[in-house]
């Protein structure tokens, strides 16, 4: 899977295997109540049970051996890029008798969709067939076949004299209709040219990092938090997974598959079985007992096929059975305040001890005479979300100097930490505060800034 493309055909009969097994327990034999098509290839949190696509995986797979390919660090690189590249610049389109060609091709579109250059001295990038200053590169941008590419072979180092920007007026014309502000690219002094994965925060390219960027996110699902904890037992997690997907074998759901039946509620006998019904509207369920539960679905079983009568009385005492077991379980998660105790006590839940919260002494130091400090904080609400950073300036004397604030829009948590350090520094500066002492509570941003490693 590595190594070769593989067919969309054996693709799919590999995931009709998997979900069969899945549901079944027999690759061959395909479980149609149970299994109806609820997209379980997909993370938790856009509503799956955290299957990945195989088409995916192997994209991602096939990402690696393209990046390998697109920076020769090895001679197998170096072999593929002399047998498939031609001097002008194109990609061979024929496989050449190569089974792998055809899958690292493939993949060129998706890694040079998240990748780009960092420039230091240009030496390694090539002017016209890198992307180094747009999604495209030059040469694809400009796409005309009479201009000899072969002959073409111009560095971007070409174009920098003395850590600025010297572009020809042609040149100049090309970047101005592609839209591209040459002069805010930054050029790094002193560096060698970097190819890096941007949606890494230190640009490595990882199988992982590659899945995660091309994988189909779908629609998020708000429901996951609650449903994959610990303390649920899996197989009332799996069942509550299927009613939220309204997958259950209910009346109407069976209609809708061709079945021709009439239907009732088993529970109440007043209204056909629907999901909706069932779990939220049952008159024998709400305001009697928590509806959209997995004992409702029980009680429904043993009253049309067992012939059960059910109580309310029964019902309640396997709700508080429940309960108990899952409480044992949820140990270290109880708050112990007293509307917590309340309903804890009503319920007959035994107390457990919980976390004491610790008080510990910290200590705000002044900065020197003549030095100013500058305590700085960034956060964003989601990771990405809306994010901001704040800073306070003070001196020796504690007087505040000045204070910041700004908003940055979506960012990471880790990207508006090193944001305010930048922010604050660079406000420092622009007053002529040249001796600064930074202070942010985050050790990973600190960390990158020390290790010139800044995102
Ligand atoms: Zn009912």
């Amino acid at each position: 899977m590595g190594i070769y493309k593989w067919y969309a055909s054996v693709i799919k009969e590999d995931e009709r295997i998997l979900c069969n097994f899945l549901w079944s327990g027999e690759p061959e034999s395909r479980k149609l109540v149970l299994w109806l098509g609820i997209s379980c290839v997909n993370h938790f949190r856009n509503g799956g049970i955290n299957l990945r696509r195989l088409n995916e995986i192997n994209q991602s797979l096939m990402m690696k051996l393209t990046w390998n390919f697109l920076n020769p660090k090895d001679e197998w690189s170096e072999f593929i890029q002399v047998k498939f590249i031609a001097k002008s610049g194109y990609f061979s389109m024929i496989t050449k008798g190569s089974l792998i060609w055809e899958g690292v091709r493939g993949a060129i579109g998706d890694v040079r969709a998240y990748s780009g250059w960092v420039i230091g001295d240009g030496a390694s990038i090539d002017l016209w067939r890198d992307s180094w200053c747009s999604p495209i590169s030059l040469k694809d941008w400009i796409n005309n076949d009479f201009i000899p590419w072969k002959d073409l072979h111009a560095k971007v180092s070409c174009i920098i004299v003395e850590v600025r920007w010297s572009i020809p007026y042609n040149l100049h014309l090309v970047f101005h209709r592609l839209g591209v502000d040459i002069y805010n690219i930054k050029i790094n002094k002193n560096k060698t040219d970097r190819w890096v994965w941007q949606p890494d925060l230190v640009g490595k390219f990882s199988v992982k990092g590659a899945f995660e960027s091309i994988r189909n996110k779908g629609q998020p699902a708000c429901w996951y938090i609650f449903l994959f904890k610990k303390a649920i037992r899996p197989r009332l997690s799996r069942w509550d997974w299927r009613l939220r997907h309204g997958k259950i074998p209910s009346d109407d759901n069976d209609q809708t598959k061709g079945i021709a039946m009439a239907s009732r509620c088993g529970l109440c006998n007043n209204s056909s079985e629907t999901i909706q019904h069932l779990f939220w509207k049952c008159g024998f369920s709400i305001g009697e007992i928590w509806g959209g539960t997995n004992f409702l679905w029980q009680a429904r079983n043993n009253c049309i096929f067992e012939e059960q009568i059910n109580t309310l009385a029964n019902e309640k005492r396997k709700w508080i059975k429940q309960i108990h077991d899952t409480a044992v379980l949820y140990s270290g998660f109880m708050f112990n305040n007293q509307s917590d105790l309340g309903i804890l006590h009503c319920l007959g839940v035994a107390v457990q001890p919980c976390n004491h919260p610790m008080v510990k002494s910290f200590f705000w130091e002044l900065p020197q005479k003549g030095e100013i400090k500058i305590n700085i904080y960034g956060a964003a609400r989601g990771n990405p979300g809306k994010g901001g950073i704040g800073c306070i300036f003070r001196d020796s004397d504690g007087k505040v100097f000045g204070t910041l604030s700004k908003g940055l829009g979506l960012v990471t948590n880790y990207m508006a930490k090193c944001e305010a350090i930048i922010h604050g520094v660079k406000y420092a500066a622009l007053f002529g505060w040249l001796i600064a002492w930074n202070e942010s509570d985050s050790t990973t941003a600190v960390e990158a800034f020390k290790s010139d490693n800044i995102p």
